[in-house]
């Protein structure tokens, strides 16, 4: 049963995607990515942005048999609420050199939880040219394309890779959080309305 006890589950009205359901399809988009990396000159940098991308970065560089060096950054747009504030800042910067030291730049891949209204994308995608990178693909375990209202592009001969196609519902699981709790379940699941009926923040 979900959402019924006092464990990590409670409040989740329904499942989207199963544990196993998102570990098959983080394997095929590990594949895909793979392929492209091996067929690069250099290492690629993944950049995960903290903290929701966190399990899917984890599960999908272990599934990538290329070399590559794993950075993290911090992406807010959310506070406490469902809605984006649609104002994104980075909030901690990237050690790796993706200009490259020396150069050609390093092949930047940027690894999100979900991309919603595209904002925090862009915001990243601007940060990392900034830095340098000739060649930003995004890679995000969901996409919402329902709520799209910036058009990022990629850099360079950046690719788009997706887990999933996501319904326009708030989800939680799987790396992304309510408040900053839910980021433990193993699944992907909607969160019961009544968990955030009283939100007034944003
Ligand atoms: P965007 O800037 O594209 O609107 O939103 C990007 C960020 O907002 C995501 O990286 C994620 O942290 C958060 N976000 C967007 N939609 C959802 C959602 O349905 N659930 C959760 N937990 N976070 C979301
Ligand atoms: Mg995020
Ligand atoms: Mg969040």
């Amino acid at each position: 049963m979900v959402g019924g006890g006092a464990g990590a589950d409670a409040g989740i009205d329904r499942v989207l995607w199963t544990e196993a359901e998102i570990a098959a399809r983080v394997s095929e988009v590990a594949a895909e990515l793979a392929a492209d990396l091996r067929a690069l000159r250099e290492p690629a940098v993944v950049v995960g942005v903290a903290t929701g991308a966190f399990l899917f970065l984890a599960d999908l560089v272990r599934r990538v048999d290329a070399p590559l060096a794993v950075d993290l950054v911090r992406a807010e747009s959310y506070g406490d609420g469902t809605e984006s504030s649609g104002r994104p800042r980075i909030t901690s910067d990237l050690k790796v050199d993706v200009a490259g030291n020396p150069p050609p730049t390093l092949p930047t891949r940027a690894v999100e939880d979900i991309v919603d209204t595209g904002n925090t994308v862009s915001c990243l995608i601007a940060y990392l040219e900034k830095k340098g990178a000739s060649s930003i693909s995004v890679c995000t375990f969901l996409d919402k394309p329902a709520r799209r209202t910036a058009n990022f592009q990629l850099v360079g001969d950046g690719k788009f890779y997706r887990g999933f196609e996501c319904p326009d519902s708030f989800v939680v699981g799987y790396g992304m959080d309510y408040a900053e709790l839910y980021r433990n379940l193993p699944y992907v699941g909607v969160l019961k309305a009544e968990m955030y009926k009283k939100d007034t923040s944003n």
